[in-house]
């Protein structure tokens, strides 16, 4: 047979394997069933090698588990709603629905080289409108639940070209990727998601996940933020009510002052006329920032005082109301008690303004002095100036001290204990064009009312003109926007923004299953029988928000009646990042093309003669550092590039690119190659021998042999278990091959035993190859519908061990015994063998010592 020449057999059986519809799912009930799940991929265009990492790694899983008998669930589909396309269409003069099919079909095409055995009668793209109708479903089983509702919020704002803009089209230095105007902050009715109705559940079914990684569970319990405290109220002179939560309710006597936030809904009623301007000013500055330079550490405090006081309710003392860009609208209350003896960013206000330090926890070890304090004290100690919880010892973390507050406040009205939790409500709201338009009407008489289920989708109108300005094209489209009130008939209007699209992303698992039902977004029975999803691979950048907004989804449909499981991912992997090799210039800091390098084992930057750094970094166009995953499958071929990238780090570890070990794998697969076709034709040429099967009576290489092919693939089962280690599972193959190519048994039935064992074993891994030596070695069905290898334990007993023979622990070199030898006849061969005869000639043996499997120590004189 030929050389292996992979342009000549993968496309081959990527044809054929369609033809057959090998990769359908399967239907049979009586299998169990196995869902494997990659997350699916914004259509750029381009795959990059992080994609081909992903895939290939499901695929693995996908294809082992059908090998052993689960009827398995691989589909692919489109996160195909966002930004880029509308971009693209404002830059192109194009339509983002053109834009975004022809790039499905570009990588679709690119994912199909890689042999990658996806379901694609399943195939979703969330810009569909037989997916986004039921995304708007979706939309209004919250609604209907109470869960999606209206409230201002605030939005970037681009004065020039009287834009809103995403967080994206935003730079780093809070001008527009447009315009270039500073962006500005603007407050705009928006449509929110009720996700903290759901915060305890999301926290605590977290330890339900024994099948995903710690950290991302930390993670998201991080997110969710919750801490325990107590929500206090403090009156203002006019008689407002102040709310405030914190987590050291056991330093109210410290409160010396409050801060509420620049937006604050009381701020304006706070004010007294001096005041005003300064608070106008300050407010107006504080628009202009975004929420992380506003919680920037290290910033230099700023504030106003709004000429107010309130009283603090534990002890009656007046505390002026101030307000700062660091106390956040939405987050808490939105107005906070400052204890500056026990609260860093207080003490610094403090200070900055002039304002009371009270000394409420005094350390054992000294004595603080308001008077005299450098920084605030946030360690334990003793209560002080607190009446009722004097001499209670504060910790540093919620104590003893925090619940004798909490119970203090409850028994005399000034407060309640409470969780509060980071975790805010979900913005839903964009005002955009490519995403799935909210299925609302604006009545002037009823209100929001729903579109009716029949009207459902509410279609994005086609041809529409990008500019980039003003509204968004659906704000500007007078046509599509006025439509009767389905209750009342009253002239209406529909709602113009569109849903982020994190909803999109936040069900398709759950479209999979019955993708084609078009009365359903899903069948419940079908959804219950596949999920949760057993497999999910996935990068760790998806470890907070669409996991988090997965889980939601999945609790709120589950609470509808629809689902029967609480959580959709049984199982998670992150896999690590692929990283190319950089030559950066440190002086510089820029990244130079290796093509310009003349030497690279002695790299120098050829503009400047400076040495460069060869460092690993995450690929990217502008670190020069991509390799394009076409052109290593037209160098290598697919199954190459899968065997790299499975084999050069375990999954979830960052992934070093190195054209040498690519260049490794193809040899290894060239070995394999003709260790198979060479067989095969040696064995024709001989014809056929006596026939003899397993069982007869194994020569000692026979044994040998066998005992290397079942270690294979105990070995390699185990590692595509649970915890997938592909790149151990690779090296055992490696084994085999060596194995295979040492034995002196050619011609034995337990050498065809290792030639099919091996070729079923890279089946998983480098799909293609291994069809095409299954079908060289006679087979007509494909290597992918055989069944999974059973281990045959009693070919794992070892005939022989090798024992270490030692003469006062020191070993003096090895000698092969029975497997079963007992000690005492260890002892015997060890007596009996050339090295003791050589190392303990005249001498008195005082002591052997036998340790059974392994050594025979001889203690002397
Ligand atoms: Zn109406």
């Amino acid at each position: 047979m030929d050389r292996y020449t992979p342009a000549q057999i993968e496309e081959k059986w990527q044809k054929a394997w369609i033809e057959q519809g090998l990769h359908q799912t399967s239907n049979d009930l009586s299998k169990p069933k196995f869902y494997a799940l990659s997350m699916f991929p914004y259509p750029s265009g381009n795959l990059h090698m992080g994609h081909v990492r992903v895939y290939t790694i499901a695929d693995v899983i996908a294809r082992v588990r059908r090998m052993q008998g689960f009827r398995v669930l691989n589909p692919m589909g489109w996160d195909a709603f966002g930004l880029p396309a509308e971009n693209a269409a404002i830059e192109r003069n194009t339509q983002p629905a053109e834009w975004t099919y022809q790039n499905i079909a570009q990588m679709r095409l690119q994912l199909d080289q890689l042999g990658i055995s996806f379901d694609w009668d399943r195939e979703v793209a969330t810009c569909s409108p037989d997916y986004y109708r039921w995304t708007q479903w979706i939309f209004l089983e919250f609604f209907k639940a109470g869960l999606a509702y209206q409230k201002e919020a605030t939005v970037n704002w681009d004065p020039i070209d009287q834009t809103v803009l995403a967080n994206e089209q935003v730079d780093s230095a809070g001008k527009s990727w447009r315009s270039g105007a500073v962006v500005e902050r603007k407050l705009l009715r928006q449509w929110f998601f009720k996700i903290t109705d759901y915060a305890e559940q999301l926290l605590t079914d977290l330890d339900t996940l024994t099948g995903w990684p710690e950290k991302v569970r930390l993670m998201q319990a991080n997110w969710i933020g919750k801490s325990i405290g107590a929500q206090v109220t403090f009156t203002t002179e006019g008689g407002d009510q102040l709310v405030v939560f914190t987590t050291r309710p056991d330093t109210l006597w410290g409160a010396t002052f409050m801060v509420l936030s620049p937006e604050h809904s009381l701020v304006e009623k706070l004010t007294v006329p001096e005041q005003a301007a300064a608070i106008a000013t300050y407010q107006a500055a504080a628009a202009k920032k975004s929420d992380l330079d506003r919680m920037a550490e290290g910033q230099e405090k700023t504030g106003v005082w709004t000429g107010s006081y309130a009283i603090n309710p534990v002890n009656g003392e007046q505390v002026p109301i101030w307000i700062a860009d660091y106390v956040l609208v939405d987050y808490g209350t939105g107005a906070i008690m400052a204890v500056p003896a026990h609260d860093p960013r207080d003490f610094e206000f403090a200070k900055k303004f002039n304002l009371p330090i009270k000394v409420v926890v005094q350390p054992e070890d000294e004595t603080l002095d308001s008077a005299t304090m450098t920084a605030a004290h946030v360690g334990g100690g003793v209560i002080v100036n607190s009446g009722a919880l004097n001499g209670i010892p504060a910790g540093k973390e919620a104590g003893q001290s925090v619940e004798a507050a909490v119970q203090w406040l409850e028994a005399n009205g000034k407060g309640n204990g409470t969780n509060n939790y980071r975790l805010r409500d979900w913005l839903i709201s964009r005002q955009r064009y490519w995403g799935a338009p909210i299925p609302i009407i604006h009545c002037p008489k009823c209100g929001a009312v729903p579109v009716p289920d029949a009207d459902l989708p509410v279609k994005l109108p086609e041809d529409v003109a990008f500019s980039g300005r003003g509204a968004s094209p659906l704000a500007q489209l007078e046509s599509w926007i006025n439509v009767p009130c389905p209750t009342c008939g009253t002239s209406a209007k529909r709602e113009t923004d569109t849903m982020d699209t994190f909803i999109d992303s936040s069900w398709y698992f759950l479209r999979y299953p019955d993708a084609k039902n078009d009365q359903q977004a899903f069948d419940p029975a079908i959804a219950n029988d596949w999920l949760p999803v057993d497999q999910y691979v996935g990068g760790i950048e998806h470890a907070i928000l669409h996991l988090l907004y997965s889980r939601f989804f999945t609790k709120v449909l589950r609470d509808r009646g629809l689902l029967n499981f609480d959580e959709p991912f049984k199982r998670l992997l992150t896999q690590g990042m692929v990283q190319g090799k950089t030559y950066k210039n440190s002086q510089t800091g820029k990244y130079v093309l290796a093509v310009h390098i003349a030497d690279l084992t002695n790299p120098v930057d050829p503009e400047t003669g400076d040495a460069l750094e060869v460092v690993y970094e995450k690929m990217s166009k502008s670190k020069h550092n991509g390799v394009a995953p076409g052109d290593v499958i037209d160098k290598y071929g697919a199954d190459t590039a899968r065997m790299f990238i499975l084999f050069k780090a375990p999954p979830e570890k960052d992934l070093e690119w190195e054209d040498a070990d690519v260049e490794g794998q193809f040899r290894f697969l060239n070995r394999v190659w003709r260790l198979v076709t060479e067989w095969k034709t040696g064995k024709e040429t001989a014809g056929n021998s006596a026939p003899r099967t397993l069982h007869s009576a194994l020569s000692k290489p026979e044994k040998e042999l066998r005992r290397a092919i079942h270690i294979a693939i105990q070995a390699i089962t185990e590692d595509l278990a649970d915890e997938y280690q592909f790149n151990t599972a690779v090296s055992e193959m490696m084994k085999l091959s060596n194995a295979l190519t040492d034995a002196p048994c050619k011609e034995s039935p337990v050498y065809a035993e290792g030639i099919e064992t091996l070729t079923k074993l890279l089946a998983p891994f480098a799909p293609h190859m291994a069809e095409e030596l299954w079908h060289h070695l006679g087979h007509v069905e494909s290597v992918h519908t055989q069944p999974w290898l059973v281990v045959d334990e009693s070919a794992l007993i070892a005939d022989e061990i090798t024992l270490v023979i030692q003469v006062l622990g020191k070993t003096k070199g090895t000698i092969q015994v029975p497997a079963q030898a007992t000690k005492e006849e260890l002892e015997q061969y060890a007596r009996d063998s050339d090295l003791a005869k050589r190392y303990l000639d005249g001498k008195e043996i005082k002591k052997v010592i036998v340790v059974p499997g392994k050594l025979v120590n001889f203690v002397v004189v």
